[in-house]
């Protein structure tokens, strides 16, 4: 059984994310993709590139129904689309930040340096070990660390564009995670976000029929729907306490909960504060409001990523040291090292996230625990919904229902 960490989210921040009022919205200008990911939830579909008309009118539905401050450009993956440098200008003309959720495959220097002069703001790549990459089989999520690193690097050579990378997290690749956390607090300066998704699948292992309306269906036709038996009930808590096997001090700080269940842990973020020698600490709730309430006062909406110009900034982030008591423990720490070495003084001090995104969770009376305040909500026929649940309103019409099995007890 797997080891889980204690706790409470009442002494953590909520991110004030709403369905109208967000940091992020998800756009996605077409569903194919050059691989074919274990935990992907979109159909892979050649020639599905929306014309930038399409996408024009989507982010104006974005505008009119929801605030945000950024767009998340995603897909399939969006790098395939032949107008993906006029589709980040749009974003951008339109004064959101756009950033691109990529597998890293089709980047090259010059497209990056086209869409760096089109304004993007950052790009998340996704990296693991279960996305079939042809020049990249066999290796464990710990190898890949050469291929993240070629990407950080890549974007850090253009400079002044967010770098995060988000993995899918699955039962054997949980080991991991900490290497992953370790080898991100090594390259602090030019990665700003680390994220791990916990994998789900339609699998027969779940207790649950699944129901359109009021008939009986097949999740067969999903793209992650599986005919095996998988572990897909990993939750936040469980990641944390792995991660802390190997850094004890690591804290969450702020959360979103889930839509059945106010204790659940659905985004769960971490702020540190270091440099690639130091971790010096991990922020407190106090500062993740400041942060979030500020930007909302003086720039409207809430704040998604941080370009490496202001990430750089630890040492004035440390000032917010009598809100945040956490701070405070980390610039005291931070001072005593100060004191041992006076010249690491002229070293910057460098902030980055660790984010856990645990996406829905079957309850046992068959309720769906999603985000609530869901930064991922893309466009659907006109409608704002869940990005990770779109295949069911494309194949049945409707969210599908989970019910119990006859002769499952159910405990609510
Ligand atoms: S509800 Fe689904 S789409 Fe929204 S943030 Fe959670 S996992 Fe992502």
């Amino acid at each position: 059984m797997t080891a889980t960490a204690v706790i409470n989210h009442r002494e953590l921040y909520r991110l004030p994310w709403t369905l109208p009022d967000n940091a992020i919205s998800w756009l996605e200008p077409t569903s194919a993709c050059n691989l074919a990911c274990d935990g992907c939830y979109r159909e892979n579909v050649k020639d599905s590139h929306k014309p930038l008309e399409v996408v024009r009118m989507e982010l104006e539905l974005f505008k009119r129904l929801r605030n945000a401050d950024g767009i998340s450009i995603a897909g399939g993956d969006p790098l395939m689309h032949p107008q993906i440098v006029d589709i980040v200008r749009t974003v951008a003309e339109m004064d959101l930040k756009p950033i691109i959720n990529t597998n890293g495959n089709a980047l090259t220097n010059e497209l990056l340096r086209e869409l760096k002069q089109a304004g993007v703001y950052g790009f998340t790549f996704h990296v693991d070990s279960k996305q079939g990459r042809p020049k990249w089989k066999n290796k464990n999520e710990i190898e890949l660390n050469e291929l993240r690193l070629q990407y950080a690097e890549m974007l850090a050579e253009v400079g002044g564009i967010s770098c995060a990378f988000n993995s899918t997290v699955y039962e054997d690749t949980l080991e991991c995670v900490p290497e992953l956390v370790d080898w991100a607090a090594k390259h602090i300066d030019i990665v700003q976000v680390m994220v791990f998704i916990l994998y789900r699948a339609a699998v027969p292992n779940l207790p649950f029929d699944w129901y359109a309306g009021g008939k009986k269906i097949d999740m067969g036709p999903l793209v992650y729907s599986y005919i095996e038996q998988k572990k897909v009930d990993l939750k936040a808590p469980e990641i944390v306490a792995k991660i802390r096997e190997r850094f004890p001090e690591f804290t969450p700080c702020a959360y979103l909960n889930g839509t059945e269940k106010a204790d659940s842990f659905k985004w769960l973020l971490s702020g540190r504060i270091g440099t690639r020698e130091k971790i010096f600490g991990y922020v407190g709730p106090k500062f993740l409001e400041i942060m979030q309430t500020f930007h909302h006062l003086f720039k409207g909406r809430y704040l998604a990523y941080a370009k490496p110009q202001l990430t750089r900034l630890g040492k004035s982030m440390l000032l917010l040291f009598p809100i945040d008591k956490a701070v405070r423990k980390i610039f005291k720490q931070y001072s005593a090292s100060v004191m041992v070495d006076p010249f690491s003084l002229f070293k910057r001090l460098h902030y980055q996230s660790v984010m856990i995104i645990q996406p829905v969770d079957f309850m046992p009376g068959g309720g769906q625990n999603m985000c609530d305040g869901c930064p991922d909500i893309t466009i659907y026929n006109g409608e704002l919904v869940w990005s990770c649940r779109m295949e069911e309103l494309k194949h049945f019409g409707c969210w599908v229902r989970t019910v119990p099995k006859d002769g499952v007890e159910i405990t609510v």
